[in-house]
Formats: structure tokens, C-alpha cells, sequence
């Protein structure tokens, strides 16, 4: 079926809608400074801003393709959560139980800390702290939620997960399921974060060049077609945008969304997340969503192919396909939308390491840094890496365990094409499966098996 939200939702994130947008100038000519920042998201205003909190007065140039927030930071589905993209037990594999523990502590107060700093620095985000819930809509769906309830007990993080029996689950969203729910989440407003957060830093001096794409990133330069920087440090925030400079280290993966329009109190009365919380369920191929401050409902999920070579297309952000799969997957969750309007659709790259851990590494020879691979989870990890990166720029140190974290290469082309496509439409068969209330079937193995 083609739904007529297609040809008729406005082609971009809701969140340009109301978003006070400022255009800054580009790179002309040569200038010298302390540290260049090659990416306008949050990845690169995070450093920037942990920079210019370590060391007041600090130069800092950061030179941006497109604009501010034009990639994942500015699109994202606004979960501000404290979520690792893989379990803490196999994050222990790589890098040991004592350094998972740390890194997941730094994340759940990461949460606190950016909710409390938007409030500081009178960051109007649309803040809301109201957890997540993950639905549990199915036999499948309660093995995976018991493993991350058992992974989080492992670690001896009970206090921060917690099983919902119905009862509980419908005082949050009026479904007929069990759930599991993480107080340490909020949803933001990622355009507004993105150009508070903008704004923020230039009242500091750091000086942001728009539509200056970066043509040579290299130890002490980088070159844009109209201007050229030398600085002491390079950081290269591109995330996805530089998978394919990453020496198979990352590749991108699209995430794409729709929007509502702006929804009743009585259709929320019939939907709750009444304290905004986020939300999501058990199934293979994610989904997730917020209701926005204007009262519409933000959901999205993954589906879109990846493209041979690790290429970035615009044209992957508006797939019909996967639009359709998510307008279906929102009205089978709540059915009382069928009717609605969606007044938007959009998506974006994210970048995903082989082994789904992110990494903050720095050169203390040639001092130039890179960052990045955050899966879906980028809103909160980018705030934590960015502190590291400043650290590791001013002291050459900085205890964070995932500091230097090196993934496994992605397989050269074209089984990575074979391997991540196959597992993303097999990710999609499971669920059918798994909704006919099949439970671990073969399918499910090998899609671990592919991307696991
Ligand atoms: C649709 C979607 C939904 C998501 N939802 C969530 C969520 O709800 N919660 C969550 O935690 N995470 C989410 N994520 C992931 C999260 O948004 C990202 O992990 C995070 O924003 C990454 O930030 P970044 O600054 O590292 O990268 P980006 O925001 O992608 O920034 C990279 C920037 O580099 C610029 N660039 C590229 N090449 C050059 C060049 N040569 N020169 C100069 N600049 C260049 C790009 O234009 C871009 O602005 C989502 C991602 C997507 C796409």
C-alpha cells in the first residue's frame, strides 16, 4: 500500500520546526589556532565546550560541511538515555568487568549531568526526565528483556532497571503488555540542544564555519576548498560521514523517522506517556519514538539497506519503504492513529563500529584525535566523549575505558555488503516470526551471528 503521508510530509526533521536557526560564514583564507574540530554535531560541540570549561579563552575553530547539526545530532530521535548499543557483558569481553562497570556509571550520571547543564545554562531543549519504558509484546521479546534485566543485575545496576507487570506499564502508555523500565533517560529536542549548544560556545569565543567541508584532515592542518586552518590539534568528528576513512573501522547504518502531527489530549489519554517517557519495545529491527513537547509522536526505526563501499546517500534519508514500515508498526502499537496525519519524514547516518563499542582515541605524537561509532546511542556517549577528547587534548590522559578502544575491522567489500544486508532483512523476518509468537528460532541466531 502507498500512504499519501509519502508524497505529502515535509521532507526534513520536525525538529526544524520553531528551531531558531542562525547561518553562520564559511572558512576564507588562513587562520591559526589551537584546536580545529572537524564536525558540527554533538560530538564536536561537546569537546568544544568541554574545552572551553577546562581552559576559559581557549581557541577553537570548528569547521562544519553543511551546518550545525546537520548530521545525526540534529535529526535523532532526542534520547537522551544512558545506553551502551551492546550488553555490558559483552562489553566485558573487551575491555573487563571493572571498566564496563565505570563506563556505564559515567553514563547513567551523563544523564543527570546534561539535563542539570541545560538547566544551568538555561538550554531550552524541551527537557523531559521520565525514563524509558521497552515493551515487551511477546514470548521473544521476554527472553531478550530478562537478559537485560540479568546484564544490569550482573553489574549490579538492579536499582536501575525494573520489570513492569501490565498494571504498571498502562500507567505509562495504555498498552496491554508487560514492559521494562530505565529512570535514566530524558528526551530532548535535538535541534534546539544542537543550536543552544552553538550558541553557547561562540558567547565563549569559539569561532563555527558553516558550509566549509573539510577536503584534508591531517596532523596540525586542515584544508577546506576556501581556507585552511593550522592548529596544535585536530579533531575529526565527521562519526559516520567519515566511515569511509576510517580504515573499516565503522560503517554507516540509516535511522529514519516520522512525525505526527500535533495529537489530541484525547488521543494522548488513549496513548499516556504522560511523563514523556521514551519509548520502545523488545523487537529485532529497533524502533523507538517520543512524544514532543507539541504533542505529536516521534517514531522511528531502522530498515533502510546499506550501501556498498560505506557510502553516505541523502536519497537514504526518505525510503519509502521503510517510512511505510514505521507508519505500520506505530498504528499496530496504537492503533488510534491510524487516521492521523504524518507531517514529516526524514533520516540520517549513524556510525557502527564492528563490535558496536565507541571510541575516543587521540595521537599525543601527530595530535589529531577521532571519535565516533555510537550506534543509536550518540546523544548522551558524545557528551562523555567529548570530555575525554578535551582531556586527552590538554593533559594527554584521561580515564575513561573506552580511551583508545579499537574495533575489529569490517570485512572488506562486498561481503559487508552481503553480511550487514542479509542480517538486516533477516532482523525483519525474526520480528514476523517472533509476532506469530515463535521464539529463537535459526533466523535469530544467524542474524546474531552476522552482526553480533
Ligand atoms: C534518525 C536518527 C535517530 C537517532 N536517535 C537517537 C536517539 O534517540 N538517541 C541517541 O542517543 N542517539 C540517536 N541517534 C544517534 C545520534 O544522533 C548520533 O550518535 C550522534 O548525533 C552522533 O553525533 P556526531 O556529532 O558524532 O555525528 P553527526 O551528528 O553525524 O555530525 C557529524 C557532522 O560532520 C559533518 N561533516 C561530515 N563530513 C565533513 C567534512 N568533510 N568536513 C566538515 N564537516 C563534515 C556532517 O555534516 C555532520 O554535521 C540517532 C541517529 C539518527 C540518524
Amino acid at each position: 500500500m502507498r500512504y499519501r503521508f509519502l508524497a505529502e510530509a515535509h521532507r526534513r526533521p520536525v525538529w526544524s520546526e520553531g528551531a531558531q536557526e542562525v547561518t553562520r560564514s564559511s572558512l576564507v583564507g588562513t587562520s591559526s589556532t589551537e584546536t580545529v574540530i572537524v564536525g558540527g554535531g554533538l560530538s564536536g560541540l561537546w569537546t568544544a565546550f568541554w574545552l572551553t570549561e577546562y581552559s576559559p579563552g581557549v581557541l577553537v575553530h570548528i569547521v562544519e560541511a553543511e551546518r550545525i547539526g546537520h548530521g545525526a545530532s540534529g535529526r535523532n530521535g532526542g534520547w537522551l538515555s544512558s545506553l551502551l548499543p551492546v550488553s555490558l557483558t559483552d562489553l566485558s569481553f573487551s575491555i573487563g568487568e571493572d571498566r564496563t562497570v565505570a563506563v556505564q556509571t559515567t553514563m547513567f550520571e551523563a544523564v543527570n549531568e546534561v539535563v542539570d547543564l541545560c538547566l544551568r545554562h538555561s538550554i531550552d531543549a524541551d527537557v523531559a526526565h521520565g525514563g524509558s519504558v521497552s515493551l515487551i509484546r511477546g514470548p521473544a521479546h521476554e527472553v531478550r528483556a530478562q537478559a537485560d534485566i540479568e546484564d544490569y543485575r550482573r553489574f549490579g545496576f538492579a536499582t536501575h532497571i525494573a520489570h513492569l507487570d501490565r498494571r504498571h506499564t498502562a500507567e505509562r502508555v495504555r498498552v496491554d503488555n508487560e514492559s521494562v523500565f530505565r529512570p535514566d533517560c530524558a528526551v530532548i529536542h535535538p535541534r534546539r540542544l544542537v543550536e543552544a549548544l552553538a550558541r553557547l560556545l561562540e558567547d565563549r569565543g569559539v569561532v563555527i564555519h558553516e558550509n566549509s567541508r573539510a577536503t584534508s584532515i591531517g596532523s596540525g592542518r586542515v584544508e577546506t576548498p576556501n581556507g585552511l586552518l593550522v592548529a596544535n590539534s585536530v579533531v575529526d568528528c565527521r562519526e559516520a560521514y567519515g566511515a569511509r576513512d576510517s580504515g573499516r573501522r565503522v560503517v554507516p547504518i540509516q535511522s529514519s523517522m516520522i512525525a505526527t502531527e500535533p495529537l489530541s489530549p484525547k488521543i494522548w489519554e488513549r496513548i499516556g506517556l504522560f511523563g514523556r517517557e521514551a519509548l520502545s519495545d523488545y523487537r529485532r529491527q529497533i524502533v523507538y519514538a517520543q512524544r514532543t513537547a507539541d504533542d505529536r509522536l516521534a517514531f522511528g526505526g531502522r530498515g533502510v539497506g546499506y550501501s556498498y563501499g560505506s557510502r553516505v546517500r541523502s536519497s537514504a534519508d526518505f525510503d519509502d519503504r521503510v517510512h511505510s514500515q514505521l507508519f505500520e508498526s506505530m498504528v499496530d502499537l496504537f492503533p488510534e492513529l491510524r487516521d492521523t496525519r504524518i507531517t514529516h519524514r526524514w533520516g540520517g547516518p549513524l556510525g557502527v563500529p564492528r563490535d558496536w563499542t565507541w571510541t575516543v582515541d587521540f595521537d599525543v605524537h601527530d595530535r589529531v584525535g577521532r571519535m565516533g561509532g555510537y550506534v543509536g546511542d550518540g546523544v548522551t556517549s558524545t557528551y562523555v566523549a567529548g570530555r575525554a577528547m578535551a582531556r586527552l587534548i590538554m593533559e594527554g590522559a584521561d580515564d575513561l575505558a573506552l580511551v583508545g578502544h579499537r574495533s575489529p575491522r569490517w570485512e572488506p567489500e562486498p561481503l559487508r555488503w552481503i553480511g550487514i544486508n542479509t542480517a538486516n532483512r533477516l532482523a525483519s523476518m525474526v520480528d514476523r516470526q517472533e509476532s506469530a509468537g515463535r521464539v529463537g528460532g535459526v533466523l535469530s541466531r544467524v542474524v546474531d551471528a552476522l552482526i553480533g
